[in-house]
């Protein structure tokens, strides 16, 4: 048993908080998360849903991810604040965007993923291991 996290988005509407370890944490490079994060990457937690409790209203944007399959993202309908994803690529995981942690530090990304697609302005921890696309994860 890890220890208790805690987030939120920018207003404070929408609350979550979890205590298991993330099946995987990593930067992903896509350009679905380059647009909804407006940035170079997305740092995202994958959990295990049900092990996820998240308080307020979260309002799903449905869309069709870069694997052709169907994907959710997860917002706050009053800041918009992007919190959560769902990838039918990966059944029962939550993906949490480890910037709306209260302790974004406790994020430590494992890998980098979708690096085809990253930019030329983009910077990564050369340490890190870097996938072109999906890294085998998830089961
Ligand atoms: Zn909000
Ligand atoms: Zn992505």
């Amino acid at each position: 048993m890890s220890k208790s996290l805690h987030g939120g988005c920018l207003c404070g509407a929408v609350r979550f908080s979890f205590d298991v370890a993330p099946v995987f944490s990593a930067n992903c490079h896509c350009r679905d998360c380059q647009r909804a994060t407006g940035s170079a990457y997305m740092p995202v937690m994958a959990l295990p849903s049900a092990q996820v409790r998240v308080d307020g209203d979260v309002t799903w944007f449905e869309r069709r991810a870069d694997s052709g399959l169907a994907a959710d993202e997860g917002f706050c309908p009053r800041c918009g604040a992007r919190l959560f994803a769902h990838a039918a690529a990966l059944p029962g995981i939550l993906l949490v965007q480890a910037g709306n942690l209260d302790e974004p530090a406790a994020f430590t990304p494992q890998f980098d993923m979708f690096v085809d697609s990253a930019q030329p302005w983009d910077v990564m921890d050369p340490n890190l291991p870097k996938y072109p696309r999906m890294p085998p994860v998830g089961g």
